[in-house]
């Protein structure tokens, strides 16, 4: 994997690793989670990757009843909702993720800033395999 392949996958190779990394814009500072290959605050292409700690805090949720097919495999759904947030990590960047931990039966007790940290969740079986980035409560 070339230093420059800001993609997808190997920001997915990554997270089948269990290691976090984001992108680091060289120019400006900005950070990006998932990693891309140029900054969109001032458009420079050097960009340099940067391992995240994965503790952060929750600045929007919402709890999804209606869920996506991988979510549906994974157990969830109508009868068994889960919380989608959006987390602020330490670390600068920014990242929808799944939220852990929390009580999906009574979406107005979970509170905003609740410090959360990363963990590495693996769905699918064999070739559809794969590691999802989740949060946990602290
Ligand atoms: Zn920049």
């Amino acid at each position: 994997m070339s230093n420059n392949d800001f993609s997808h996958d190997a920001y997915q190779k990554f997270l089948n690793s269990h290691i976090l990394m984001g992108a680091k814009c060289l120019a400006c500072g900005a950070t990006y989670l998932p990693p891309r290959p140029m900054c969109s605050a001032c458009g420079s292409h050097e960009m340099t990757w940067m391992e995240l700690h994965g503790e952060g805090k929750l600045a929007a949720y919402t709890v999804i009843q209606i869920a996506p097919t991988m979510m549906l495999e994974a157990g969830y759904g109508r009868n068994h909702p889960y919380c989608s947030g959006i987390v602020e990590l330490n670390d600068g960047p920014a990242i929808s993720a799944q939220i852990l931990g929390v009580d999906v039966a009574h979406p107005e007790a979970i509170k905003i800033e609740t410090p959360l940290k990363a963990v590495f969740v693996e769905r699918g079986e064999g070739e559809k395999k794969q590691t999802f980035l989740a949060f946990e409560v602290l």
